[in-house]
């Protein structure tokens, strides 16, 4: 198809697809007429001639020669009767052929002009010569519009190639290969097309045209765009997530392997206390201060990479954010601080980014203070895999945590060593715990004034094969993995039995008493008044015997929830201690609050008093504020008669320590009850 091809189309595009059989029927009426009048004429022709044969007809003539030429004559007329014949039917055919072409034609029609699609027809240089209404609908232009242009005018720049080698390609094999690629709006817009081309060949097998289909698939490359995104961005603050941030580090790690002077470091950053912020505000508060913590981070990561880049010119390429930043999950964010000189710039960005967080963050109209602990490990690794290094950095990350949280600490190998054990630690533990390997040992406590056993600590202690593991060195793996939760509620139930054991046995007025410790993580719980609540239950305990153990710290923590536990526990009838007293922070007027009876002073002041008077001022100003507030002491770690006496003149009630007993097993307690002045066995008083 050619200029008049176009034309052609022009015009049928003009004509309604109703109105195409109506021309054609009256084209080929006329033509009808002119071939009947031709086959009549002939006809009529050929009978005048044939009838001069016949012998109404005389001619003067010789009849031999009369006779051929009426035969040749007769010949002939049957010869145009047969021509006749013929050329009527080559016309039926070639009106029915005809009109199979124009069927179809206008199929192609109507097709084109209600697809969805949009269908051009090119002729071999890429001019347009036929373009579908849809071409309007889905990319703005006219017919107007298109007319001025090629056909690979409105294309990118950066597809052109390619879809000029499909069209290449369309012409020689006469099948296009399917291609993707953007077209420009009207409106200044990219869209994206799939199309197929299809060669038109002329009668020499010359490819003339090309038909081409186009589908926008603008919004289905949107969808698909936007699944890969997700599948590599954290849903809630847009951040790379871990899948992303772990192939940005892999790339860089290979990178540093060939590269000796290009270095990294990741920097693993671990919202403080994060659960007690969302347990206190609410999950959808703590969400919004993710968000909120992750746009500060990028705040710093947009600065720290001005500082830190670029200076191996040439060997990073990737846009400055993308993948520096990622959240890891729940309350961890990760860096990767690319082409740094020396790991101590790593910890100057560490700096900066715990600087960042300290401004309070608005949650809910409510100002939210936080920090962050900070893990960093670097490129001068062995490591080859990205997770390799995100554990160092969690490794450090750690024992920031461990070391007093809000920090940052650098992986090296000796934490390696110190991981290894503790995951090994981990393990063990839970085997512990299935296999029963726990014991309770007792210390007790004894009153100052009349020198008796008052009451007892259950203290946890691990029996392994080779020997006695003291509660320092499991209890904060247990705390740290929530076995302490099971550990302790074993724990509780075996003391509580066994003080009502000994209550029965060594009766004496007050009864005696139990002591167990709290740790963070139970006093975390929502749930520990009720498990403490069902203890007592399950026992039988008087709950006046139960003296709840919770240190300084966690005791003086959050005012609001503190005082909500504390008030749960208190209401089970059970008696508050404040375990290690002396060594945080506690305000009087929160004391003087919070529904406690003891105070429990911390053995270190204890165990010093006698060679250092300013411990033995502390414990008196202790003694005298414990007593002014109403409540009662107990010291802990008294080791010598020394220290006895001194305590008993500073007025203070009860005393624990070795002076005493060492902790010990039911076993020796029981002996201790019974050779205990002032202890009377049951037994031996019936
Ligand atoms: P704590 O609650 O302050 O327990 C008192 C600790 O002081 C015990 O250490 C005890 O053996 C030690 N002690 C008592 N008198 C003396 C003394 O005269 N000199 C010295 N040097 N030490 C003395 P232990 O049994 O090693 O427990 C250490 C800490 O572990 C406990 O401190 C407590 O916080 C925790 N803990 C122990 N068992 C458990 C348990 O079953 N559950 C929980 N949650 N924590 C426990
Ligand atoms: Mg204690
Ligand atoms: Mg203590």
């Amino acid at each position: 198809m050619g200029e008049p091809d176009q034309q052609a189309f022009q015009e049928v595009n003009q004509n309604s697809p109703e109105a195409i059989p109506v021309q054609m029927r009256q084209i080929e009426g006329r033509e009808w007429w002119l071939w009947g009048f031709a086959v009549a004429v002939t006809l009529a022709l050929t009978l005048g001639i044939v009838s001069f044969t016949f012998p109404w007809f005389h001619f003067e003539a010789d009849s031999s020669y009369w006779f051929d030429l009426r035969e040749w004559v007769r010949g002939l007329a049957g010869l145009v009767l047969l021509f006749d014949v013929y050329t009527v039917y080559q016309h039926f055919q070639l009106q029915s052929i005809r009109r199979q072409l124009a069927e179809r034609d206008q199929l192609f029609q109507l097709i084109s002009e209600n697809a969805a699609d949009m269908i051009a027809l090119v002729d071999s240089e890429g001019r347009r010569l036929y373009n579908s209404p849809a071409y309007e609908k889905v990319l703005g232009y006219s017919a107007e519009d298109l007319k001025n242009t090629s056909s690979f005018d409105q294309i990118h720049p950066d597809d052109r190639p390619r879809v000029l080698q499909a069209a290449e390609k369309a012409r020689s094999s006469g099948q296009g290969e399917r291609v993707e690629y953007r077209i420009l709006h009207k409106d200044g817009s990219w869209r994206t097309l799939e199309s197929t081309a299809s060669a038109i060949r002329n009668a020499k097998g010359q490819t003339e045209k090309l038909v081409i289909v186009n589908r926008d698939i603008t919004e289905r490359k949107r969808a698909e765009e936007l699944l890969v995104h997700n599948a590599f961005h954290d849903g809630l603050t847009n951040l790379p997530n871990r899948a992303l941030f772990l192939d940005r580090l892999q790339h860089a790690l290979t990178l540093s392997k060939k590269h000796s002077n290009y270095m990294f470091a990741v920097l693993l950053i671990d919202v403080d206390e994060f659960k007690v912020i969302n347990d206190s505000l609410g999950h959808t508060a703590g969400d919004e201060l993710l968000i909120q913590i992750g746009r500060r981070l990028t705040e710093s990561v947009r600065r720290a990479d001005t500082v830190s880049r670029p200076r191996v010119t040439g060997v990073v390429e990737k846009s400055a954010n993308e993948g520096t930043l990622a959240r890891l999950g729940g309350d961890e964010f990760t860096i990767l601080l690319d082409d740094i000189r020396d790991p101590i710039e790593a910890v100057r960005v560490a700096e900066r980014v715990q600087a960042e967080l300290t401004p309070p963050f608005m949650v809910n109209g409510q100002e939210v203070v936080i920090s962050a602990s900070i893990g960093i490990a670097s490129s001068t690794t062995p490591h080859t895999q990205a997770e390799d290094l995100v554990r160092d950095a969690d490794i450090a990350m750690y024992r920031a945590k461990r070391t007093g949280k809000a920090r940052c600490e650098v992986f090296d190998t000796a934490m390696h060593a110190n991981a290894v054990k503790r995951l090994r630690l981990e393990t063990d533990l839970r085997k512990a715990l299935d296999q029963g390997e726990f014991r309770v040992y007792y210390q007790p406590i004894v009153s100052l004034q009349t020198g008796r056993i008052v009451g007892f600590e259950a203290l946890s202690r691990w029996q392994r094969p080779e020997g006695v593991v003291p509660p320092i060195d499991f209890i904060p793996v247990a705390e740290e993995t929530g076995l302490i939760i099971p550990i302790n509620r074993q724990l509780r139930l075996e003391a509580c039995r066994q003080v009502m054991a000994w209550q029965n046995q060594f009766p004496a007025n007050p009864p005696l008493t139990m002591s167990m410790n709290i740790t963070a993580k139970e006093f975390a719980q929502p749930d520990l008044a009720s498990e403490i609540g069902k203890t007592i239950e399950q026992t039988g305990i008087d709950p006046a015997c139960l003296r709840l153990e919770i240190v300084e710290t966690i005791a003086m923590g959050d005012a609001e929830k503190s005082g909500k536990v504390l008030s749960q526990l208190k209401g089970l009838g059970v008696h508050l201690s404040i375990d290690d007293f002396g060594t945080g922070y506690s305000s009087l007027s929160r004391l003087r609050r919070i529904p406690v009876d003891t105070l429990k002073i911390d053995r270190v002041f204890i165990m010093n008093m006698d060679t250092d008077p300013e411990n033995q001022e502390i414990v008196r100003v202790i003694i005298t504020l414990a007593h002014n507030l109403g409540l009662k002491v107990v010291a802990e770690g008294a080791e010598t008669e020394a220290h006895v006496k001194q305590l008993q003149q500073l007025n203070c009630e009860q005393a624990q320590g070795y002076f005493f007993s060492r902790p010990a097993d039911e076993k020796a307690m029981t002996q201790l009850l019974a050779a205990s002045p002032g202890v009377r066995s049951a037994a031996a008083s019936v």
